[in-house]
């Protein structure tokens, strides 16, 4: 029984032989009962590293307050009441504060997001609890736990190995050391260094290569990473290379921006001879109009509102940039099986050798008839393929659990519906185990394309058998079992695969092979070959009807789909029509391509649609040569050896489901539904939140630029403020929140889909873009001095003129929003002015806020405002209507201009 005042010091694990290991946990090499793990968890606590402690609330508020312009204002300030503005300089705080509670709240909003994503990329495990395989989530072990590893796993806790089967774990997370060791049940010397302690895999680090099992020593904080002080990694922020770059963009335009302040001051009091204090409150005032100091905060939540949304649509982002770089995808390069199909497989066709047989059932139910033609099976047609029901049992790791009535399946879909085939045959696989138990087994590599294992049959001899793809099994084999008189022909054989592949069916053939006395390694024997074909069978796994849809979609957003598949040609080329990816699908096999050079290779990739009987090294040439062209790649993979071409692509696409922790790792997205439609989902939302990346910044430098040319005009020209600087304040602090942060809401218009990708690393700031925020700036001044004028022809008191002003300027940038809303059409529509309930609630806050501004006592104390007449009212929204029609007509003018029309139609405003 394990202490837990006294546990075992780590050291020690691995110098105990491995039955001395699992006495000393009180564990068994079936697993622990539910009730002890229960105990042990109670015990032990979870297996998780403790998480680093979250920054203090005073430290994140200090944090808002880090920033050039707040540092201006905290001036700006002081400045104020030491000249006696103590009305103004109270404005000035409450516009900083109101700041940085929104940062805050923003940010916690943002960081919670990304936590809650995160959450869903826990890994998983598979243990053996009562003698049974589970899958459940790591940090759900206990010490005395028995982890199965194999090759792609991540090692979930501290295992003293009980089994090992060329197992071979790479290290670098605790030992820096990145070249993978080889591991082994054997115990080793106490004093082995960590890296050399062969008997162990430690939490962390991954397996590369093999299988194995072992049994928990340690877990959580107690494990060796653990020990090291590790603690889970702390929050990411959101940070992409364009908010960076637009992060950078302000803060060169806040530098520009207090320059020009200070040229405006000496302007204001030299030239035009404006009170030095006064002059300084209108600087203050131009400094916060024009500084766009709201623009990365609510840039930051378009990013998070954005990967929000693919997380509910099961697509997870590990890498921030992606979001961004799934706008820009242009080529979409899916694996096939699971991905582009529903991996739910069953086996529909045998062909052992006289001729072919169909198998009807439903699922994974190992019930069903056979037939040859429209007669069933004989007995004796029966007994001639036990040998084959056999080697479909044993060579094969999957797990079928009949319960109720239902059937649950554990491992490789694929391997499982032979396990119902073999039970149709009248060869429960359970039965079947139990009476020829496992010695050894080469596992699948998707190199070699096949599975051995070698089995000690009741009469006491060894039987090796084998499973893969027919060609490969084909060269292996010497022999057939059916018809035994019958001469082996590789090439009838192959032909009867390729009929059978040619139905768009996966096929497998199985072999075995008789070894009176096996010695020297099993992988070596299996290579060696002599085995006798048993048959072929073929397997339905029907394309996603979803992933038609989604291969249209991308036909239409300029996409193009390329299926990269280890199955035969056949298949993909079968299952790639019936996608509708192509009628007559150009299909390069694995075999070709290894034979290109670089220039061939450029061009199949450019036009070849279907890639067959590949290995991950295939991929990742393909990433290469489709990059070399110019294209932006996003790409699928699950196992361990696509983790390079995973790495490689822009987007790295990783099933959450099927894939391998050393895949989840590599990539920048993570699929929980394994569905290659969700791939296009995540383009889709990529080029939403570009778009609203573009509908921000096409919003707010405008309405900055519109306020700021309203003050530098009246200071150079000498004229009456037509806006008092508090009221800019007032300004900016209302609307740049209540109405610009509605953009980052904005769903995915019509036609998103529609368009082709945007050209990768293009600038946000296009040539219209950079139109844009000057013509409406310019309007904005116009409709302003316009305002200002008409109240100042009726001689209204100039409190009176400027609270029109005020109104005015928020009015424009209300009907403005609308405008932007839609980048790629017109926002005169009825669904256009219907809203969203975000962009709806921002106008009825902003429309409440200056109702209280214009109306309320105190308002017009602090702001100097007066109430106005309902005329004035309706020429303010009238302003605001010629506003919309003028962009709107602008907006029409340039989508018909034939130079523009590509930008109109691939990017932004
Ligand atoms: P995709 O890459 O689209 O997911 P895939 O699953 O067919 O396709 P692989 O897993 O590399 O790709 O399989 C390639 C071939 O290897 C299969 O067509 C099959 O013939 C064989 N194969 C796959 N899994 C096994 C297995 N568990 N045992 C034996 N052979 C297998």
């Amino acid at each position: 029984m394990i202490d837990p005042a006294h546990p075992p010091p780590a050291t020690d694990w691995h110098a105990l032989d491995a039955e001395r290991a699992l006495a000393a946990l009180d564990a068994r090499a079936t697993g622990l009962d539910e009730s002890e793990v229960a105990e042990r968890l109670e015990r032990f606590g979870p297996n998780a590293l403790p998480a680093a402690p979250p920054r203090s609330l005073l430290r994140r508020l200090g944090d808002q307050f880090h920033n050039l312009l707040i540092y201006v204002l905290l001036g700006a300030a002081v400045l104020a009441t030491a000249i006696g503005h103590i009305l103004d300089a109270l404005v000035v705080l409450g516009v900083v504060l109101v700041n940085a509670a929104i940062g805050l709240v923003q940010e916690g909003r943002a960081e919670r997001a990304l936590d809650a994503i995160r959450k869903l990329m826990d890994p998983q495990t598979s243990v053996l609890r009562n003698g049974r395989r589970v899958r459940l989530r790591a940090d759900r072990l206990v010490p005395g736990d028995i982890v199965l590893l194999e090759a792609g796993d991540r090692v979930p806790a501290d295992l003293r190995l009980i089994q090992a089967l060329g197992l071979r774990v790479e290290e670098a997370a605790l030992t820096g050391e990145s070249i993978p060791v080889d591991k082994q049940a054997g115990a080793v010397a106490a004093d082995a260094a960590l890296g050399e302690r062969g008997s162990m895999a430690y939490s962390g680090t991954l397996v590369v290569a093999g299988h194995g099992r072992g049994v928990v020593a340690a877990t959580g904080s107690a494990s060796e990473l653990g020990r090291i002080g590790n603690l889970l990694g702390s929050v990411q922020m959101l940070r992409t290379p364009l908010l960076r770059k637009m992060d950078a963009f302000s803060r060169r335009i806040t530098g520009a921006i207090l320059v020009a302040g200070i040229g405006l001051l000496a302007y204001a009091v030299l030239v035009t001879g404006r009170r030095w204090d006064e002059a300084f409150m209108i600087v203050v005032g131009f400094a916060v109009a024009a500084i766009p100091e709201g623009l990365p905060a609510v840039m930051t939540i378009t990013l998070a509102v954005g990967v929000q949304r693919m997380a509910a649509r099961h697509a997870v982002i590990r890498n921030l940039p992606a979001v961004e770089t799934l706008g820009s995808v242009s080529v979409i390069c899916s694996d096939k099986t699971g991905t582009l199909t529903r991996n739910e497989m069953m086996v529909v066709a045998i062909d052992a050798g006289d001729g072919s047989i169909d198998v009807q059932g439903e699922g994974y139910r190992p019930s069903g008839r056979l037939l040859t033609g429209a007669t069933e099976l004989d007995s004796a047609a029966l007994q001639a393929l036990a040998a084959l029901a056999r080697a479909a049992c044993l060579c094969n790791d999957a797990e079928l659990d009949l319960d109720e009535g239902h059937v649950q399946i554990h491992g490789d879909p694929m391997e499982a519906a032979l396990l119902a085939l073999a039970g149709k045959l009248g060869h429960p696989h359970e039965r079947v185990r139990a009476a020829n138990p496992r010695i050894d087994a080469v596992p699948f590599d998707a190199r070699h394309r096949y599975m051995a294992t070698l089995n000690r049959t009741p009469d006491g001899s060894c039987l090796a058998m084998l499973k893969g793809a027919p060609e490969q099994v084909l060269q292996m084999c010497r022999r057939q079992h059916a018809p035994a008189a019958a001469r082996f022909d590789p090439a009838d054989w192959q032909r009867r695969a390729e009929t059978l592949a040619a139905r768009g069916l996966r096929v497998l053939a199985l072999a075995e092979r008789h070894l009176p006395d096996p010695s020297g390694s099993f992988g070596a024997t299996v290579s060696a070959g002599g085995f006798t074909l048993l048959g072929l069978v073929g397997l339905i796994d029907p394309p996603r009807g979803e992933a038609r849809e989604a291969v249209a979609e991308c036909r239409s957003a300029g996409i193009e789909v390329k299926m990269i598949t280890g199955d035969h040609a056949g298949t993909a080329a079968a299952i790639a029509r019936e996608l509708g990816m192509h009628r007559e699908p150009t299909v390069v096999v694995g075999a070709e391509l290894d034979a290109m050079d670089a220039e061939a290779l450029l061009l199949v990739a450019r036009t070849a649609s279907v890639f067959a009987r590949t290995s991950p090294e295939h991929k990742l040439r393909l990433v290469q040569a489709l990059q070399e062209d110019g294209r932006v790649v996003a790409m699928t993979g699950d196992g361990v050896n696509d983790a390079p071409a995973l790495k490689r692509a822009d987007v790295g696409v990783a099933m959450g489901q099927g894939g391998t922790e050393a895949a989840k790792a590599a990539a920048e997205m993570v699929l929980t539904d394994d569905n290659f439609a969700t791939i296009v989902a995540a383009v889709r939302e990529g080029r939403t939140v570009y778009d609203n990346l573009t509908k921000v910044i096409a919003w707010t430098l405008p309405t900055n630029g519109g306020e700021a040319l309203v003050i530098l005009i009246a200071v150079v020209l000498g004229l009456t403020l037509p806006v008092t600087p508090v009221q800019i304040l007032w300004v900016n602090m209302v609307t740049a929140v209540a109405l610009g942060l509605t953009l980052a809401f904005e769903p995915t218009e019509p036609g998103v889909m529609r368009r082709p990708p945007r050209p990768a690393g293009e600038s946000l700031l296009q040539a219209r873009l950079l139109w844009r925020i000057g013509f409406v700036s310019v309007l904005f001044v116009t409709a302003i001095f316009s305002m200002f004028h008409w109240a100042q022809v009726r001689q209204l008191p100039i409190e009176a003129a400027r609270t029109m002003v005020v109104n005015t300027l928020v009015v424009l940038e209300i009907f403005y929003l609308f405008s932007v809303r839609y980048v790629h059409g017109a926002s005169i529509t009825w669904r256009g002015v219907l809203g969203t309930p975000a962009v709806l609630l921002g106008v009825a806050t902003v429309t409440a806020l200056q109702f209280a501004f214009t109306y309320v006592p105190i308002m017009q104390t602090l702001f100097g405002t007066r109430g106005l007449s309902f005329t004035d009212g309706i020429a303010i929204v009238g302003c605001g209507v010629a506003m919309l029609l003028v962009v709107e007509a602008e907006k029409w003018l340039l989508d018909r201009l034939p130079r523009s029309r590509t930008t109109a139609a691939g990017q932004g405003p």
